[in-house]
């Protein structure tokens, strides 16, 4: 059982997700006499996309020059490398290869090179195919760019670490314990949660799927809103795992950059192939007939859903075919490792569920989105790399918090 949750506090965060539980941390090492209290839906923390991602530590190549993504990416890798180094996490910097396997994607490996080099991600260097051969010999390319500061972790597992680091600085951590509604008050904010009320004077809302729901409660704008896409893994057969020795990744269409099926060599050494990308019917559709009408309804009646599935039609219909054929999940990731059969990937794999923010105007936003209300600060839209991110961007959050007043 969970310890209780108190009556008040200094600073309440929602969501014990790696983000929350990273600005509680800062939080709490910024103001060392401060309460901080993390009330966590769930039975145990990092149950969703934390719990639910690839394991990679992302090096910066992908991102618009001068976003939050680019800055944060690059910062917290190197944060996250080195706490993992601090508290004994494996970390391994095992590198990726990006590949372009048509002429038609070289201006696109071009524009991800000079991104990567313009946000100063280490090491990344264009490669030619004896150096390809070398680091990825199953793989196919006409041209590849390298990342060798790339790597693999346990997210899960950096979460755990950073609970720990909250209870011994004395904050607390409250699961079993969803928050509903936020009422504020004169000089203080009500929570309304699962197991009573708790007064805070500021809150930070890090709730990842749910993160739109808990800012129109408090009175944010609802553009934009979470729309939830399954990514669904295969698992290479381990007498096929030597296909790959770290990680291959396609070249992302830029209009979708969160699309595009890896091979990584996760932290336990398996070799992972994914994820898909499929809007479903729950935020939480782990499986993939959940739905939940609420969900549904919500993603269904926004206007960004409707606009963003007639521009990316034919796109969703590639999506359902490899959500529901081996085969044609296989053949999307044959295109850069040619020997890949279906035979080689093992019954079942995993899946986790993204937490995609779209525009009224069916934008997909790329970007992370923090935007504040009286008292509050939310996180909006924190999809990937905001695991590798967390450390660089709970500061950014805690900055927000403190200039709050
Ligand atoms: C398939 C997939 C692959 C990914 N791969 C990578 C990767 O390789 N590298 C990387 O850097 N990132 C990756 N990501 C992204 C990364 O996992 C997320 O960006 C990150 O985990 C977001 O953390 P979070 O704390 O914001 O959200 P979450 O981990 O989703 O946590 C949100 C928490 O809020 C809680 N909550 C929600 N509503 C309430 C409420 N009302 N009251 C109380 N609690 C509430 C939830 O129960 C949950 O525990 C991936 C994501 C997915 C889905």
């Amino acid at each position: 059982m969970s310890e209780p949750a108190p009556a008040g506090c200094d600073i309440c965060v929602v969501g014990g997700g790696i983000v929350g539980l990273a600005a509680a941390r800062e939080l709490q090492r910024r103001h060392p006499g401060a309460s901080v209290v993390v009330l966590e839906r769930g039975e145990r923390i990092a149950s969703h996309q934390t719990g639910h991602s690839s394991g990679v530590i992302h090096s910066g190549i992908y991102y618009e020059p001068g976003s939050l993504k680019a800055r944060l990416c690059v910062e917290g890798s190197a944060r996250l490398y080195g706490y993992c180094g601090e508290r004994g996490i494996p970390a391994r910097r095992s590198g990726k290869v990006v590949v372009a396997t048509e002429e038609r994607e070289l201006p696109h490996l071009d524009e991800l090179e000079r991104r990567g080099l313009a946000n100063g991600v280490p090491g990344l260097r264009r490669i030619g195919a004896a150096d390809l051969r070398d680091l990825e010999p199953h793989a196919a390319a006409v041209a590849a760019l390298h990342s060798p500061n790339t790597g693999v972790v346990d997210f899960a597992a950096v979460a755990a670490a950073l609970a720990d680091d909250l209870r011994s600085g004395a904050g607390r951590i409250v699961t079993r314990c969803g928050v509903s509604a936020l009422e504020p008050k004169a000089d203080r904010i009500e929570l309304i949660h699962a197991r009573g009320r708790i007064d805070a004077d500021r809150v930070v809302l890090c709730a990842g799927p749910w993160a739109d729901r808990l800012a129109v409660a408090a009175g944010a704008d609802p553009d934009p809103r979470v729309v939830p896409f399954r990514g669904a893994y295969l698992r290479l057969r381990p007498d096929r795992a030597g296909l790959v020795r770290s990680s291959i990744y396609p070249v992302p269409d830029p209009e979708l950059p969160f699309l595009g099926m890896h091979l990584t060599r996760v932290a336990t050494g398996e070799v992972l192939l994914g994820p898909t990308a499929l809007l479903v019917g729950a935020r939480d559709a782990y499986r993939l007939r959940r739905i939940l009408p609420r969900d549904l309804l919500e993603s269904l009646a926004w206007p960004g859903t409707r606009r963003m599935m007639r521009r990316f039609w034919r796109t969703g219909l590639v999506e359902i075919r490899h959500a529901v054929s081996r085969r044609s999940f296989v053949a999307a990731c044959r295109r850069y490792v040619p020997e890949l059969r279906p035979a080689d990937v093992e019954g079942s794999g995993y899946s986790g569920v993204r937490a995609q923010a779209v525009g009224r105007d069916g934008s997909l936003i790329d970007d992370f989105v923090i935007s504040q209300t009286e008292r509050a600060v939310h996180v909006r839209n924190a999809p990937s790399p905001a695991a590798t991110s967390s450390l660089a961007l709970a500061e950014l959050i805690a900055d927000r918090v403190d200039a709050l007043g």
